[in-house]
């Protein structure tokens, strides 16, 4: 601290001035100070709440599986369509609660594919109905917990025994193929048809009576009584029916020549996939309640009454 009264005027007010100039100076590094502080204090408010959005996307939302919401209720075969928040699944009939499916297994052919379009009308292709409506029945049966496989999961090329080879390979308790059929001479032609074994044991014909009565249910089309063989005649068996060991039935779901069956077709391919699909597990919940009841009586006998 200098001597103020030594000091000439003029010295005195040089020192006057530096000590405000010192003063203003620590009063505009306070203010700074104050200014950067709240800047900060800003800055970190935004973090948090932003930091904490980001957060809560990568965590795992909410379950809201419990809301499901029917979309499709009416007329849909014994089944109804749920759609929840995570997929679309099917509500499963308690009809079919007793069936024990963790060792069955189903396999559905989607008839031709790939270069092979099968029987074609326009925009109607049978290989890719086919494989729409396998996979429809593939998600109504997973839906009750069978093990189902496809002989084909896309549009590919597929020769015939192959697909019966899947069937076997994976030990499958059914095998149902899918077609579209055709008449090139007439449009008339109609309905659905469905093809056994030219020598069907009696599990082969308990599968193709479950599969008709639920098919025959669904309105659209005409259905005609199961035939042994194949098109061509009685004798002579379709080559997938003919490779596969298990019971197995080929159906042809209209006439891809006959524009109400296509009509028919389109509108009601979901009950048709469901159909098979009740078709299916009717005849393996008979099949399971009928060797639980073997077992007990050794004598029961099956209704033969139920044979198309
Ligand atoms: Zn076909």
């Amino acid at each position: 601290m200098p001597n103020k009264e030594k000091m000439s005027p003029e010295e005195l007010r040089r020192y006057r001035r530096r000590v405000e100039q010192r003063r203003r100076e620590r009063l505009r590094v306070r203010r700074n100070r104050q200014i950067l502080g709240g800047f900060l204090i800003i800055i970190g408010v935004l973090v948090v709440v932003f930091g904490v959005k980001t957060i809560g996307k990568h965590l795992p939302k909410k379950s809201k599986s419990n809301k499901t919401k029917v979309v499709q209720t009416t007329k849909h075969y014994e089944t109804q369509r749920i759609e929840t928040t995570e997929k679309t699944s099917y509500k499963v009939n308690d009809k079919y609660s007793k069936l024990k499916t963790d060792k069955l297994t189903v396999c559905i052919d989607p008839g031709h594919g790939g270069k092979d379009k099968g029987h074609e009308n326009g925009d109607v292709v049978e290989s890719k109905q086919m494989l729409e409506m396998a996979k429809q029945v593939s998600d109504d049966l997973s839906a009750y917990g069978v093990n189902v496989v496809l002989t084909r999961e896309d549009d590919s090329f597929l020769y015939l025994n192959p697909r019966s080879q899947v069937a076997n390979d994976n030990k499958a308790d059914v095998f149902v193929s899918l077609h579209r059929n055709e008449d090139t001479a007439s449009g008339d032609t109609s309905g659905i048809e469905l093809y056994i074994d030219k020598d069907a044991d009696k599990d082969t014909t308990r599968l193709a009576t479950a599969l008709y009565k639920r098919i025959k249910k669904v309105s659209g089309m005409d259905i005609s009584k199961t035939k042994y063989g194949s098109k061509v005649d009685e004798d002579t068996n379709y080559v997938v029916i003919d490779g596969v060991t298990m019971p197995a039935c080929l159906i042809y779901f209209g006439y891809v020549s006959n524009s109400s069956d296509n009509q028919a077709f389109a509108k009601n391919m979901s009950k048709y996939s469901s159909a098979v699909t009740e078709g299916i597990l009717t005849y393996l919940l008979k099949k399971q309640e009928e060797e639980n009841t073997i077992k007990e009586t050794e004598e029961e006998t099956y209704d033969e009454s139920l044979l198309p």
